[in-house]
């Protein structure tokens, strides 16, 4: 059967979240004949995590010519890992040239959606009420702060924040500053700190491996050239899609010869820049390469030997006014106090209440941890889908890429409702399930399972994450296994 844009106009839809993946699903949506949508945005501009994360330093570890868009290439990027200001402008832009803004309700949260009859209904934080037939939440992975819970904190005299809340009323010149954590938050962090501050005190509780990069500028005349030539710009994109591609296909296999490589690199990296022993030694991890979220810098090594950059590894015992005591009863003294203890990964889309057919509960069926088919559809809860939901490439692809494919997919789910062929679809149990079972077969052959504790982990301790190739994912995402679903008339 054919469909139409009449067809597709009698069809609403309502995203959540307006960050990349819902500025995404806005711009296919109205690509495919769709005019009926709205995003709503909880707070009051567009650009989810590079929105939310403001912090010193912050920046992209995938490369900036693979985190953008497919359709809308930017020859302007100003380096090979892109700062997190100009990612926003990006997204921003995007927004408002393909016309994304007006279809945004900011500052509108949606705690709850129901499906009834057939339909989604939903309630907002302003008290709306909206009907929609079909939801698509694109409401990120990592945007739940979580505080680590470290006694007498909130006892401290000084200014204190999570990493995603920074306050920049702050001048941090010739202050002593203390971060508190050691992923790719912290890292960044004291990468763009220790040469602005007093002192900078680094929190370690584990040690990370460093995987080195080269970040040079791009040049005008670099940037001159992928604007004026498409092939070279093209080109480009290529060549970091086909590094990345090696990245992402080694990590899936702990034993590979690839992993070996990027395990190898990093120690060299450790052995080769940093010579005084005692620190090399606080810094050398006691776990894989790889198993905890890797991180990429150019610059981590350099900034933490500076004379006022100090790895404090003894455990902490409390803060206190003064600033952090540790179990050995050193104080150090802090006026500012940065939590870079990162986010509850396993709470997407809450606190939205999101009930399915026949009162079927998220919270219930994702009280053990969060499982769905293929990252996007759930069993039970019809006509609702998920951008970088659960389990998905989350480790190892460009999230921007993952979205782009998990988009095209949801658009052809859709298109069976659109073209009559049945009013609401969800995964069936039995593929849910069982792509679940392979899925964490699989997962444990990744380096992430090679004991380390790290929030790619599940509670089970099983890597939430894609745990195949990227070739995998491409031909999984390209045409929707129909018999995997449940089709209600
Ligand atoms: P994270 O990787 O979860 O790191 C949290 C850090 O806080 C860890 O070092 C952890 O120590 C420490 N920590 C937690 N609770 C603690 C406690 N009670 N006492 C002492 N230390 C504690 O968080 P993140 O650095 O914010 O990064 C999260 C993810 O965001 C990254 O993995 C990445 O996916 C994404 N991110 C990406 C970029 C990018 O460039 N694309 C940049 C930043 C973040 P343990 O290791 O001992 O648990």
């Amino acid at each position: 059967m054919t469909t139409t844009n009449n067809d597709a106009r009698n069809c609403r839809v309502v995203i959540i979240g307006a960050g990349m993946a819902g500025i995404l699903t806005a711009i296919k949506l109205r690509e495919a004949g769709y005019e009926d949508f709205t995003i709503y945005e909880k707070t009051d501009r567009v650009g989810g995590t590079w929105r939310e994360n403001t912090y010193p330093g912050i920046a992209c570890d995938v490369p900036a010519h693979l985190y953008t868009y497919s359709f809308e290439p930017n020859p302007d990027w100003s380096s090979t890992y892109a700062p997190g200001p100009e990612i926003h402008a990006y997204f921003e832009r995007v927004a408002e040239k393909y016309d994304v803004i007006r279809s945004i309700r900011f500052n509108e949260e949606v705690p709850h959606c129901e499906f009834v009859d057939g339909r989604w209904r939903l309630r907002t934080s302003t008290g709306r009420e909206d009907v929609a037939d079909f939801l698509i939440a694109a409401t990120g992975v990592l945007h739940h702060p979580h505080v680590a819970d470290i006694p007498g904190l909130d006892t401290f005299a000084g200014a204190c924040f999570h990493s995603a809340r920074w306050d920049h009323g702050i001048d941090l010149a010739d202050k002593r500053i203390g971060v508190v954590g050691t992923g790719s938050t912290a890292i960044q962090i004291a990468s763009a700190l220790t040469a602005k501050v007093g002192r900078f005190d680094l929190f370690q509780r584990t040690a990370q491996w460093i995987m080195p990069i080269d970040n040079s500028p791009y040049s005008d005349a670099d940037r001159a050239a992928f604007r004026n030539d498409p092939a070279k710009l093209a080109a480009v994109q290529q060549q970091v899609n086909d590094d990345f591609e090696i990245f992402s296909n080694a990590v899936i296999n702990a034993d590979s010869a690839e992993m070996k490589a990027v395990e190898d690199a990093c120690l060299a990296n450790l052995e080769n820049n940093v010579p005084d022993p005692v620190l090399r030694e606080k810094l050398r991890p006691n776990y894989r390469a790889g198993c905890k979220r890797l991180i990429f810098s150019a610059d981590f090594y350099d900034a933490i030997q500076r004379p006022n950059a100090h790895v404090i590894t003894t455990a902490i015992d409390r803060i206190e006014p003064a600033g952090v005591r540790l179990a050995d009863g050193e104080l150090r003294e802090l006026d500012v106090l940065v939590m870079a203890t990162g986010f509850r990964a396993d709470s997407f889309i809450r606190p939205t209440t999101v009930i399915g057919r026949n009162g079927v509960n998220l919270d219930d069926v994702w009280a053990d941890h969060p499982v769905a088919y293929l990252s996007i559809s759930i069993p039970e809860i019809p006509n609702f889908f998920m951008l970088n939901g659960p389990n998905g490439p989350v480790g190892n692809f460009s999230l921007i890429q993952i979205a782009e494919y998990q988009v095209g997919y949801i658009l052809q789910l859709m298109d069976k409702i659109r073209a009559g062929e049945c009013r609401a679809i969800s995964a069936s149990r039995e593929a849910t399930e069982d792509f679940e079972r392979r899925r964490s077969a699989a997962a444990k052959k990744s380096i992430w399972a090679t004991g380390c504790k790290s929030w790619y982990l599940d509670k089970n301790g099983v890597p939430a994450s894609w745990p195949w190739s990227r070739a995998q994912f491409f031909e999984e995402m390209s045409t929707p296994k129909i018999e995997a679903f449940d089709l209600a008339s």
